[in-house]
């Protein structure tokens, strides 16, 4: 489990606090989805899921190793596999499979066992084929892809994903959101942050924040009920949701 546990967080001492007393849990084998505007920090308290973060007050423990704890840090960020928005940013190898390669490279694991779960990996996610291919030249979804491949990689227990279908077409998006579900059945925690109701209508529990704080959290039912808050922070239920 990751719990936090009344987080409050700051970027800049002098501004107003981006996070805001969050209390919340993420489990192993649940997917949990993030919604609110833009701004409200989502991606704020994604990056201290993993220690990337740490907050100002407040407590982020992840199966019981906690993030300012710097001995549990390389730890929680196995278990902790992050997918940013931008794919770019992630890409560290010159072709696909050493890009795979590079986290497991890191935790000194002998070279078969590297091998054998780049292999796994492409293939979970449907990259096998592009093994020597410039991670440059891929796709927008490819590069996404990829970038779960690396983190799949590393045998994490959560995978975090922020917007993971944005800019991406139709099947582009239906490849990631069937990732997903595929990695939930593996018993994976998802903690999912998106602006699609659509992408995340089928999650086991949704989280609304509206300026750094959780206005409600509930399964989908209960929360797309609330059309007062979701209508309050700017967000429209889709035709015939009501
Ligand atoms: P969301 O993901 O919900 O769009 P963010 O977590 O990206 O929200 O941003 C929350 C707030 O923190 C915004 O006001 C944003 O401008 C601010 N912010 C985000 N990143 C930084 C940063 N690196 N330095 C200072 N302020 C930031």
């Amino acid at each position: 489990m990751i719990s936090l546990e009344n987080l409050t967080f700051h970027y800049d001492r002098e501004a107003s606090a981006v996070l805001q007393d969050v209390t919340l849990a993420f489990y192993e084998g649940s997917h949990t989805a993030l919604i609110g505007p833009n701004g409200c920090g989502k991606t704020t308290l994604l990056k201290h899921l993993n220690g990337l973060l740490v907050p100002n007050t407040g407590r982020i423990s992840v199966d019981g190793m906690t993030t300012t704890d710097t001995a549990s840090l390389r730890e929680i960020r196995r278990r902790v596999g992050m997918v940013f928005q931008n794919p770019d940013s992630q890409i560290v190898g010159m072709t696909v499979e050493e890009d795979v390669a590079f986290g497991p490279g890191n935790l000194a694991l002998p070279p078969a066992e590297i091998r054998r779960r780049v292999d796994a990996c492409l293939e979970r996610t449907g990259m096998k084929g592009l093994e020597t291919r410039a991670p440059h030249t891929l796709s927008g979804g490819e590069k996404r892809l990829l970038a779960i491949a690396g983190v799949l990689a590393m045998a994490p227990r959560y995978i975090a994903l922020d917007e993971p279908t944005a800019y991406l077409d139709l099947p582009g998006q239906r490849r990631i959101l069937e990732i997903i579900r595929q990695l939930q059945g593996e018993g994976l925690g998802i903690i999912h942050i998106s602006h699609d109701l659509h992408d995340i209508a089928g999650a086991d529990r949704i989280v609304l924040m509206d300026r750094g704080a959780v206005l409600i959290e509930g399964t989908s039912s209960e929360v797309f009920r609330r059309t007062d808050l979701l209508e309050s922070v700017g967000i429209d239920l889709p035709r015939g949701w009501r």
